[in-house]
């Protein structure tokens, strides 16, 4: 006689293994998250309390493809360097690129001074408040214009980074990681889990996701230190089932990309301020048009430019 699951169609088969209907976390599981972030938070110099609105912005504009610890020598020399966006609006950009450092897609640099020149010149050289307003500024995207509105001016918004994706994934769907891409039903779950009330939001956005870095992480979740893990978490509840492998990201290769070469690249630029043909081709003498590909692509990008056939930092 077959047994009870050995009968179920595929249809209810794939009904008992899809993920839980999301269940919005209660005020007790906020409340609980935000006393978890009172207790255990990092005191990280672009908070509300000691940073600028324009410090604020710095730091969002820098975090986004780069960790906090590489982000926080360059965060402190780069506001003691541009404390106002007035002073980033008329610095020279080799300045700009140099103090860039590595951080990592330069180009990020660029958009923050044609940025700060908006800020100068629509704004009176003070960050706007809103996010429409933070929106219509160069290199300003949905999520930076949320966390700034939220952290710089604590306004209500709905600020989903990757680690507030990893909490909500987990926490609210019962899935062991969101999807590649951020969907519409994941906003709208972040939207519906943002705290009506002012104050309380900016808490849960900035408790959430300094959850997501420091506990709630990707690969090891500490789920022993989470304040959701006794009965709040749909994952842990559901025993903690393997992420679908299309859901997992691929770790993209650096060594031997392009990104590494225009990274090598503009390293001799920012030390010596140009190149000759033959510094670049000794990046790569094996393969001189991937140096000239990365070369141009630079120029492309007005990261570089040619000058009597070297190749410099704009001035
Ligand atoms: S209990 Fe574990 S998986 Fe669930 S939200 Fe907390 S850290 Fe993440």
């Amino acid at each position: 006689m077959p047994s009870a699951s050995a009968s179920r169609s595929p249809a209810t088969l794939r009904a008992a293994t899809a993920p839980a209907a999301p269940v919005l976390l209660d005020d007790d599981a906020v409340d609980s998250v935000i006393a978890w972030y009172d207790a255990h938070h990092r005191d990280l110099p672009w908070g509300r309390a000691t940073a600028s609105p324009w410090g604020v912005l710095v730091s969002e504009i820098m975090l986004q493809q780069t960790p906090v610890v590489r982000v926080l020598p360059r965060w402190t020399a780069w506001m003691q360097r541009w404390p106002r966006p007035a002073d980033l609006a008329q610095a020279g950009t080799a300045d700009v690129l140099r103090a860039w450092d590595t951080l990592g897609y330069p180009r990020r640099a660029l958009r923050l001074q044609e940025c700060a020149r908006a800020i100068t010149a629509e704004h009176d050289g003070e960050v706007p408040r809103t996010e429409e307003a933070l929106r219509a500024l160069p290199g300003i995207g949905e999520y930076t214009a949320a966390a700034v509105s939220a952290f710089a001016f604590a306004q209500r918004a709905v600020v989903v980074d990757t680690n507030v994706r990893r909490v909500l994934a987990r926490a609210v769907r019962g899935c062991a990681l969101p999807e590649s891409s951020l969907t519409a039903a994941e906003r709208s779950i972040a939207a519906a889990q943002v705290p009506e009330d002012r104050a309380r939001s900016v808490a849960w956005n900035q408790a959430v996701m300094e959850l997501g870095a420091l506990v709630c992480t990707a690969r090891r979740p500490r789920c022993e230190e989470c304040p959701l893990a006794a009965g709040d978490c749909r994952w842990v509840a559901a025993g903690s089932p393997a992420a679908d492998p299309s859901a997992q990201r691929r770790v993209q290769r650096f060594e031997g990309t392009d990104r590494q070469m225009r990274g090598r690249i503009m390293k001799i630029l920012r030390t010596h301020g140009r190149a000759t043909d033959a510094d670049l081709l000794r990046l790569d003498p094996e393969d001189p048009d991937r140096v000239e590909r990365c070369a141009r692509s630079l120029v492309d990008d007005a990261l570089a430019v040619r000058r009597s056939g070297d190749l410099e930092l704009p001035s």
